[in-house]
């Protein structure tokens, strides 16, 4: 007689600070729940565990995988048996699996963000890409479209952090061509896009993150701000004719890949991105 084997049991935790908000549980578990999963997503606020608390002791008590967001992408890696090499490349994990019990980590911000792109934006030229903002977000996007063999130009006021991601990006694609960027009309006059990797434009960070005066129709427009999916400098891009994709793509595509890594399933990225639309409608962020 063949063994019936249990469906496994997916038991997920975000890691992070101030995530009360988070979509992230809502996104998941809906979408595992689509595929027939016996998921739940969890949220494990730093601020309500107790000091020295590791990933371990929530392995301990059954958890099964993690997200991991600020601040903690790169103070958990201490803890971590191993890393895929785009997590050591880029320095910060997004994704922990378990795996026999050994922590592995994985970031599915720079692919989640390729796969949104490609998805939200199909055909567009890739050549050349400005990103404006260096931080945990511009690292990623710098890192996937340098990958994807864009020449990419960094912009960043902090002058310490974009010299860290271009020494980062240089040794990780010798061939590639990665700089820091100069003034935004000289810099979009010989680009195919741009992208927000800044906090600017989400609520409580008004304004736009550069001067929109130089962006024309040929133009394509990425924002990684989500809340709302709507910036302003979305709605300043579409007014110019450009294509545009909002910070909603790779949240829900960094979402579906860390649900594919730790559960082996196919999330649908089209069913996702609909009920995130919904999400963020029903909480009055998207204008
Ligand atoms: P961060 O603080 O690590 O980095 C932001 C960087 O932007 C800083 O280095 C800052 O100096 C720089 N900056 C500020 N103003 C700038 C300007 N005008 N031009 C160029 N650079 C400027 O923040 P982060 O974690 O990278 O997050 C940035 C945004 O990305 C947040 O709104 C966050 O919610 C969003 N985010 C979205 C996703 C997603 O899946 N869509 C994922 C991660 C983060």
């Amino acid at each position: 007689m063949s063994e019936v084997l249990a469906p496994a049991r997916h038991r997920v935790a975000l890691v992070g600070a101030a995530i009360s908000g988070s979509l992230s549980p809502a996104l998941h578990e809906r979408e595992a729940a689509a595929l027939g999963l016996d998921y739940t997503y969890e949220l494990l606020d730093l601020g309500d565990l107790p000091p020295g608390w590791t990933l371990r002791d929530a392995v301990r008590e059954g958890v099964t995988g993690f997200n991991v967001t600020h601040p903690a992408k790169q103070t958990v890696l201490t803890q971590l048996d191993d890393l895929s090499p785009d997590a050591r490349t880029l320095g910060a994990v997004n994704t922990v699996s378990v795996d026999e019990g050994r922590l592995v980590g994985h970031n599915t911000d720079h692919s989640g963000f390729l796969a949104g792109l490609r998805h939200g934006l199909p055909g567009i030229a890739c050549g050349r890409v400005v990103v404006a903002g260096a931080g945990g977000a511009g690292s990623a996007v710098a890192y996937a479209l340098a990958g994807a063999g864009a020449a990419v130009a960094i912009a960043d006021p902090d002058a310490n952090r974009s010299a860290a991601l271009l020494a980062r990006l240089r040794a990780a694609f010798p061939g590639g061509e990665i700089t820091a960027a100069g003034a935004v009309p000289e810099e979009l006059a010989r680009a195919d896009g741009i992208v927000n990797a800044t906090p600017i434009g989400m609520t409580g960070h008004p304004g736009l993150p550069f001067d929109t005066a130089a962006l024309e129709s040929r133009h394509w427009v990425a924002d990684v701000v989500y809340r709302p999916l709507d910036t302003a400098l979305l709605v300043a891009a579409r007014a110019k004719g450009c294509r545009v994709l909002d910070g909603g793509a790779m949240l829900v595509a960094q979402a579906a890949r860390t649900l594919a890594l730790l559960t082996g399933a196919t999330p649908d990225l089209g069913r996702m991105r609909r009920h995130l639309r919904t999400l963020t409608t029903r909480e009055g962020t998207d204008s």
